[in-house]
């Protein structure tokens, strides 16, 4: 039997950090290093492992993801797995799926305990990773299920991933949608499969984005009393601090205290503003229930893009992503009203 040639491409994290003399851990192993702990991959996989950086997630760039997407997209490999941190997973891994369209499994994994503490979880979800890229129904259904997030066990949409928990080894979930497969002794259980007509769609308008620069969007968390001194200076400073796009963590179904409604519809006004929920893990928004000047019908009213079901993290991914493809205003508010 011929087995699957996996790419191995890792970028960092917990997964591939070493103690130093101090006992912190630092960013430190490579592909190879990972690979090597977990001898069993070698009856799984054909591994061909390279270190595209040693950072962690957290200092991840969208460039970086970009370059990434791009060697990922040329790649002559039966599956890809990229390892990095589990900070940003969720922002990554759904930028991947924005910018590839691959018929081979792309995968992202991590570890949530270090390789220094008792049972650490980078080689187990490593394996894990490999054995969903060669399963047979992932690799039939890879275009259909685009990128994947493995952690623990489980197999989740990059759309609908969300790391839940700071510090818990089952810090990872899809809480909307549910895994799209188990895995369980040496099989891999398909679960199901997403729905991709948002994204697919997403796709087609933002195009090909190679090569356009960064596009700054601010994430503003709407809480209890908010005074908005942030819009202010936003709307004060000549470029918007240099922002070119605003998300905005609304409460409930999509509501900012009203204290802030003014300032709110004229930062509409001069940048791509979307509203996008601060509850739990995102889901679709009311759009013509609440009255009231900062509800959602003023809002909406008011230009406010409407989010979807993406939460504020993955709905600031999608933002700077249809900047960056050069959409206006109304192309922007098109792509986010596909996610719902
Ligand atoms: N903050 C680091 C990172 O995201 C470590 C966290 C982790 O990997 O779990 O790379």
């Amino acid at each position: 039997m011929t087995l699957p040639r996996i790419k191995v491409l890792a970028l960092g994290g917990t997964i591939a950090t070493r103690p130093d003399a101090s006992g912190a851990m630092q960013m430190g192993l490579g592909a190879d290093d990972l690979v090597a702990a977990v001898p069993a991959l070698a009856t799984l996989a054909a591994i061909d492992a390279e270190t595209v950086s040693r950072v962690g997630s957290h200092s991840l760039g969208f460039d970086q993801i970009h370059a990434l997407a791009a060697k990922i997209a040329v790649l002559d490999a039966d599956g890809v797995i990229v390892t990095q941190g589990t900070d940003t997973l969720e922002e990554t891994a759904f930028l991947l799926d924005l910018l590839l369209d691959r018929d081979i499994p792309v995968i992202v994994t991590a570890a949530m305990r270090n390789p220094a503490l008792t049972s650490p979880d980078g080689p187990g979800n490593l394996l894990a990773a490999v054995r969903v890229a060669g399963n047979p129904w992932v690799r039939a259904h890879a275009r259909a299920l685009g990128v994947m997030a493995v952690m623990l066990d489980e197999v989740f949409a990059a759309s609908d991933v969300l790391k839940i928990h700071p510090t818990r080894l089952n810090a990872f979930a899809a809480p909307q949608t549910g895994p799209l497969a188990a895995l369980v002794e040496d099989r891999v259980v398909p679960l199901a499969l997403p729905v991709r007509d948002a994204m697919t769609h997403t796709r087609a308008r933002i195009g090909d984005v190679a090569g356009a620069r960064e596009q700054p969007v601010a994430l503003l968390w709407m809480g209890l009393d908010e005074p908005g001194f942030m819009l202010e200076a936003m709307l004060d400073h000549r470029d918007q601090l240099g922002y070119r796009g605003v998300v905005l963590g609304a409460m409930g179904g999509g509501h900012v205290p009203e204290r802030i409604a003014p300032l709110v519809g004229q930062l509409a006004g001069l940048l791509p503003t979307v509203v996008s929920p601060r509850a739990g893990a995102g889901g679709p928004m009311l759009r013509q229930t609440y009255g009231g000047p900062s509800s959602e019908i003023a809002l909406r009213k008011e230009g406010l893009i409407w989010g979807g079901r993406l939460q504020p993290l993955k709905a600031r991914v999608l933002l700077e992503t249809c900047l960056r493809g050069g959409l206006d205003h109304a192309a922007i508010a098109e792509v986010f009203d596909a996610w719902g």
